[in-house]
């Protein structure tokens, strides 16, 4: 059985709550609470049920998020929240941190696709030199 007081950063019993800074708490997750630790299991929702209204406009700005424009357009939605005083910047740090992480998966994956249509045909062109060239047949008509 895994040490539950381990310091390791993929620990299923540390607490998942990741500071501004980026960096992940090192507690151990409170008894009452399957991720966050007695300190990060008692702060409220980060957006209060009267500001539903606003994480529900950012979701909306951020179509499937699978795109930059997507991440752009979602940072667009934040910068805005932020400017109009009705997002903390607390809040829009995290939500930065995020959009960031998220350009970084859509750019890994284009690479990775990239790769791969790369390594499919390298195999094929090999295949063909390999094999020869394609032989021809005749359907001539009788
Ligand atoms: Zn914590």
């Amino acid at each position: 059985m895994p040490d539950p007081h381990a310091d390791s950063s993929d620990s299923p019993f540390r607490c998942t709550y990741v500071f501004p800074s980026g960096r992940r708490c090192r507690q151990v997750v409170a008894p009452t609470n399957a991720n966050f630790c007695k300190t990060h299991a008692a702060k409220p929702a980060s957006f209060p049920p009267e500001d539903r209204g606003l994480a529900e406009e950012l979701i909306r700005s951020a179509g499937a998020l699978d795109t930059p424009e997507d991440v752009k357009m979602f940072m667009a939605g934040v910068l805005r929240a932020t400017a109009d005083r009705r997002l903390p910047g607390k809040e829009a740090t995290v939500l930065c941190y995020i959009a960031h992480t998220m350009l970084r998966c859509i750019r890994e994956h284009a690479q990775h696709q990239k790769v791969q249509t790369e390594t499919a045909d390298a195999q094929a062109q090999a295949n063909r030199i390999k094999n020869g060239p394609d032989k021809l047949t005749w359907n001539l008509p009788r």
